[in-house]
């Protein structure tokens, strides 16, 4: 939905003289206030010219187009680049080492079960359920968890990191069956050390993502700098000045 410059806090006369160059704050039809809005209003100028970074362009001025091939693998490799940063859970991990790792984590029992009834969802969310497990307790701790969880019935039996993680189980599986519950510890204590390398394997699939990214950008802007010399050459600047708000 459209939002409508209402509030105008500074503005400039138009290239002709006729109208005025806004810039202000407006809101859309559900009351959204978005900021930082400028408009030509001028009928003449705003058909003859366009907005553009430091002032205005004729409207027939081109954007700037790099190489195509490049500009899809920049968008490409930003997306991966942005997902990527903080935690490296399972919906973060690459496209390409899912599978890889579907098959190194899951036991041939739980990738079957996983076909046959199509519970990828669940093993997807066991996994990530597990690594989480990885990232906050040591191994130590989680043998310790899977020993006392082995051990008891009852979930009302189960002490300290045990009965911690029984209780984020619940939150995320509103169960807390002991029975369910051993089911990503065991998966967190099996898959310890190769949750581990996983997190140093991301680490380097993202720096390689980085360095590809710089890579694309500069191919990408090759012709940048010439084109930004021919940009500046049409630009027509204004300047903006406050608007003496009407209560003053
Ligand atoms: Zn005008």
């Amino acid at each position: 939905m459209s939002y409508e410059l209402e509030h105008v806090e500074k503005e400039c006369l138009c290239p002709c003289g006729k109208g005025r160059i806004v810039y202000g704050w407006g809101t859309n039809d559900w009351n959204q206030v978005r900021e930082g809005m400028i408009e030509i209003w001028c009928s003449d100028c705003s058909e003859k010219y366009k907005l553009s970074k430091g002032g205005l362009l004729p409207k027939e001025f081109p954007e700037y187009e790099g190489d195509k091939d490049a500009y899809n693998e920049m968008y490409k490799l930003r997306d991966i680049v942005n997902n990527y940063q903080g935690y490296y859970g399972i919906r973060f991990w690459p496209d390409e080492l899912i599978e890889k790792r579907r098959q190194l984590y899951l036991t041939q029992d739980e990738i079957k079960e996983d076909q046959n009834n199509n519970l990828e969802r669940n093993f997807a969310m066991a996994l990530g359920f597990s690594k989480k497990l990885a990232d906050d307790f040591s191994l130590e701790e989680l043998k310790e968890v899977q020993r006392q969880l082995t051990e008891s019935k009852y979930s009302t039996q189960l002490v300290g990191n045990a009965k911690d993680i029984a209780e984020r189980y619940k939150r995320t599986y509103k169960t807390i069956k002991v029975s369910k519950v051993i089911i990503p510890v065991n998966m967190a204590v099996r898959n310890y050390k190769a949750y581990k390398e996983s997190d140093k394997e991301d680490k380097r699939y993202i720096q390689n993502a980085k360095k590809l990214l710089k890579m694309a950008q500069s191919i990408y802007y090759k012709d940048f700098e010439q084109y930004e010399k021919n940009r500046k050459s049409q630009l027509i600047p204004f300047e903006l000045r406050d608007v003496r708000s009407c209560n003053d």
